[in-house]
């Protein structure tokens, strides 16, 4: 009798341990597939550090080196070995000087005195209303228009923004970023595309949305992808287009200003609009957190063009820090991404239809859609439907870890 207490107790210890473990090891998976950006922006931050540490291990090592070694000196020209961090570039020194005077006839210079490089950012959070009044004196047109009058605008730039439930970091945005679009003078546009419905979130299918309808508004001929969390903090990042797609948000404060990897292309993107017509836009499969600048990676290639990025510190960002609310990992990203070739031509901007709300504002232009798959066929339904596939899957491990959690939490309740 006293030996079949004990081992029910034994049996019920390990129950309670195998109860506890389980919970831990679904919630960490659930944690994972709810807060994409979260564990990713962990997984990075470590990177970063070890990138660091690694650079500081080795520019100790040269120090060390050059102070044994006495037929060389470090005299300020001379760089750690191999180091080609852009961080040892020298900043342009070739802005113009004060005293520039403008013509309206000639085309604004890129280099211009008002950009004085580094800004402050304000992260404190207001409401529209109160912001709209602060930049009343920018005397933005109503929708979001505004042009030089000093000179010719070099070029036409339409803002997209990518938009569902973050209205806290839209009056940030405009705070930092209408003036200093002013101070380089562009001429632009903020355009904010709203996704309403129940389906993930598609920030890539908002862009190209985005893009057919800024271009019903003017001929511009430079777009920028902007993340409304994204805040500059350079305003010598100039938003005008070149010769190459651009990547503005190279450097990420959530990243510890470091690129994370080569090829990351999200945040803040900008390609003329001859560039985005010849890639076919971004992809619209993908459904939910994460992949979708990686294709318009791939895409930028395959059409043979290079992406440039700032020099230096001139692209630095502060991220807003954000929850993901309700917003779910796309899985099926990196089926999509191995296929970015073949679909890159069926699945864009050629492929999409949709009915946008559209609304105006003091400092924007909202245009609401309500997006789902069938806005967007692609014919080849082997590979090319991933991002249907997704869906279905993606539905039932949600409810299978839901319902797991649950079960796993009644049970400890239960037992405890
Ligand atoms: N976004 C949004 N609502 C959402 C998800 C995304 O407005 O529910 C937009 C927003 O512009 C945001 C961008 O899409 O800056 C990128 O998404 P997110 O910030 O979630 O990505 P992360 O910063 O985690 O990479
Ligand atoms: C995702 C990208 C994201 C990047 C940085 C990648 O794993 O595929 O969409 O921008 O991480 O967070
Ligand atoms: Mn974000």
């Amino acid at each position: 009798m006293w030996k079949w207490r004990r081992l029910m107790r034994l049996s019920n210890r390990s129950l309670m341990a195998f109860i506890f473990f389980f919970s831990m090891s679904t919630t960490c998976l659930y944690f994972i597939y709810v807060a994409p950006g979260i564990v990713n922006t962990y997984f990075f931050m470590v990177q970063a550090q070890g990138i660091m540490l690694r650079d500081n291990v080795r520019t100790i090592g040269h120090m060390i080196r050059l102070y044994t070694n006495k037929n060389s000196t470090l005299n300020g020209t001379d760089y750690p070995d191999g180091n080609n961090s852009s961080e040892y570039i020298a900043q342009p020194t070739t802005y113009l000087p004060e005293n520039f005077t403008y013509a309206q006839n000639l085309p604004c210079p890129e280099r211009l005195p008002s950009m004085k490089g580094q800004m402050e950012v304000n992260m404190t959070e207001a409401p529209m209303e109160e912001t709209e009044l602060k930049l009343k004196h920018l005397d933005i047109q109503f929708g979001g228009h505004w042009k030089p009058k000093d000179c010719k605008p070099r070029w036409k730039v339409a803002i997209l923004i990518p938009f569902r439930n973050r209205h806290e970091h839209l009056p940030i945005l405009f705070q930092h970023l209408a003036p200093m679009l002013q101070r380089q003078r562009l001429q632009f546009a903020f355009y904010v595309i709203e996704q309403t419905g129940t389906q993930p979130f598609n920030r890539a299918m908002l862009f190209n949305v985005g893009f057919k309808e800024a271009m019903k508004d003017l001929d511009w001929d430079c777009v920028v992808f902007h993340d409304v969390d994204h805040i500059p903090e350079n305003d010598r990042n100039y938003y005008g287009c070149g010769q190459m797609p651009r990547h503005f948000a190279a450097k990420l404060d959530k990243y510890m200003y470091i690129l994370p990897y080569n090829e990351f292309f999200g945040g803040v993107s900008g390609l003329t609009v001859e560039q985005f017509l010849k890639i076919n836009g971004f992809p619209n499969a993908f459904w939910g957190w994460g992949g979708e600048d990686d294709d318009l990676w791939n895409r930028v290639h395959y059409a043979g063009f290079n992406v440039t990025r700032p020099e230096g510190d001139i692209g630095k960002y502060k991220s807003i820090p954000h929850h993901h609310r309700g917003e779910v990992q796309f899985l099926g990203r990196y089926k999509l991404l191995r296929y970015s070739k073949e679909r890159q031509h069926l699945d864009g901007l050629n492929n999409l239809q949709y009915s946008p709300e559209i609304s105006l504002s003091s400092l924007y232009k909202n245009i609401t859609v309500n997006l789902n798959p069938e806005l967007a066929p692609i014919a080849d339904e082997g590979w090319g439907d991933v991002g249907r596939a997704e869906m279905r899957e993606r539905c039932r491990l949600a409810v299978a870890l839901e319902w797991h959690l649950e079960y796993t939490w009644a049970m400890t309740t239960l037992c405890c």
